[in-house]
């Protein structure tokens, strides 16, 4: 006895919900500046390195490898 109940193709299509982070327009990325000591060595920044900074949420910008946030001494990132 073959019953089959499938008659029913079941190809309901349920959309991927888009409910990934993305930093949209209403999270602006900062420009932290200079760290301390990369102003001491070149005040125009130019070619420094950006390091972000979570706390923040902006960029701040060294000559060397520094990992402490200039603004708030976030070190994690
Ligand atoms: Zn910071």
């Amino acid at each position: 006895m073959t019953d089959s109940d499938h008659t029913e193709n079941d190809k309901t299509v349920i959309p991927m919900p888009f409910s990934r982070r993305y930093p949209t327009s209403s999270q602006k990325v900062k420009d932290l500046g200079l760290s301390d000591l990369s102003r001491q060595v070149e005040p125009s920044g130019r070619g420094a390195k950006g390091h972000w900074c979570s706390r923040c949420r902006g960029i701040w910008y060294s000559y060397f490898l520094e990992a402490e946030c200039p603004r708030c001494g976030n070190r994690h990132g």
